[in-house]
């Protein structure tokens, strides 16, 4: 026989418990709403929810009913209270970077929805469309941590470009001081971010690639007539050239820097512990001035673009099933996307800011996880490190 709960059953389920009962599906990793369902039994989901766990069905068409603003506004009350309890300090060089980029969810030949975008593919037995989502997200990194507050699904007849504006004006109006500049990858490097993030009082700092030519030659060849500066950047020696000024770029209102860096590094190989010298060379064009951003801070900034790929995506993605397809259905698909979000912000903040050091060093964040899971199994709580709230 199911557990019941002594609360009546409620003829329509609420919102909230819906949203407390996905939270759940995240925080356990278990990757479907079926394998959730399965868990119905368990005497947690009284605790927890003040009632039964709601079917796999009526979760997911809850989640296509839910109002997304309510989601977001969630999001904002976590970053208030963190900002508040003073839990998201600056890096040394003292500038918070809002990181945007775009992420495709899943792609699929057969089913799809209004949201979908399509693209043609060439193959053999000939053209066929698929259809994909993709959304732009947007990380806050700190001095040592990270916080995904926002997400913006790009539409159909859209470039990935526009999805990213209207994303930034909502958390430029949410989180007007929560960043210094934006930092992305070559994509938005486009007049139409530069400007807008600009004008609206922040700085910005995209990679340099091939997209901008002329740009590019320009700071080559001026860059060939001087003597780089040396520094480090992690391991890595470095040399540095930094030019304040460019013109070649006239479709931006802002003054243009460029800065340079070659990395070396070396890295023993596994198979024969030969050392093998490494190197990269990363263009990047930036707003920022040198004061208070000197050439180090660029560079470090340059990097940190790649929080929202290994701390962001790939974290939610390989550990967190976030690309799973609970529902194929527009608002469905980003209410479990930004659910995803918060509960990877508020399970990483409870490991680096409430267990003490010790607890972290006797228990990785995996190990953790599978405590919340076996809580949901009806494991006997572990003394520590406790689970969270
Ligand atoms: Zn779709």
């Amino acid at each position: 026989m199911d557990a019941v709960c002594d609360a009546r059953r409620q003829p329509q389920i609420p919102t909230p418990v819906v949203m407390r009962a996905l939270a759940v599906l995240f925080l356990v990793r278990l990757g479907s709403l079926n394998a959730l369902a399965q868990t119905r039994r368990q005497p947690f989901w009284c605790r927890w929810l003040g009632s039964d766990l709601p079917s796999a069905d009526t979760l997911g068409r809850v989640a296509s009913q839910v109002e997304i603003s309510d989601l977001r506004a969630v999001q904002q009350q976590v970053y208030v209270r963190l900002k508040r309890g003073k839990a998201l300090p600056a890096p040394v060089h003292g500038l918070i970077a809002a990181v945007v980029d775009g992420h495709e969810s899943h792609a699929t030949f057969r089913r799809h929805c209004p949201g979908c975008l399509t693209r043609t593919i060439h193959a053999a037995g000939g053209d066929r469309t698929q259809y994909y989502h993709r959304h732009v997200s947007l990380q806050l990194v700190g001095a040592d941590w990270t916080l995904l507050v926002d997400a913006e699904p790009q539409r159909p007849g859209e470039d990935e470009v526009a999805a990213a504006l209207r994303l930034l004006e909502r958390v430029l109006a949410r989180y007007p001081r929560a960043f210094e500049v934006l930092v992305a990858d070559g994509l938005y490097a486009d007049p139409r971010v530069f400007n807008f993030v600009f004008t609206h009082g922040k700085d910005i700092l995209a990679v340099l690639k091939d997209n901008h030519p002329a740009l590019l030659e320009d700071a080559r060849s001026l860059f060939a007539t001087l003597t780089p500066t040396s520094g480090r950047y992690r391991l890595r020696t470095c040399q540095w050239w930094d030019l304040v000024g460019f013109t070649t770029w006239p479709q931006v209102a802002a003054s243009i820097r460029i800065v340079r860096s070659v990395e070396t590094w070396s890295v023993q190989r596994q198979r024969d512990g030969q050392v093998e010298p490494q190197q990269t060379e990363w263009f990047w064009v930036t707003t920022l001035a040198p004061t208070p951003a000197p050439t180090a801070a660029v560079v470090q900034l340059g990097h940190a673009r790649w929080a929202i790929e290994n701390a962001g995506f790939n974290e939610l993605v390989t550990r967190w099933h976030a690309d799973h397809v609970y529902r194929h259905e527009p608002t469905a698909l980003l209410v479990f996307t930004l659910l995803a979000m918060l509960c990877l912000n508020v399970f990483l903040m409870f490991y680096r800011r409430d267990l003490k050091p010790a607890a972290r060093q006797a228990a990785s964040r995996l190990h953790v996880a599978r405590l919340i899971t076996a809580e949901l199994y009806g494991a006997r709580r572990a003394a520590s490190p406790r689970a969270p709230p």
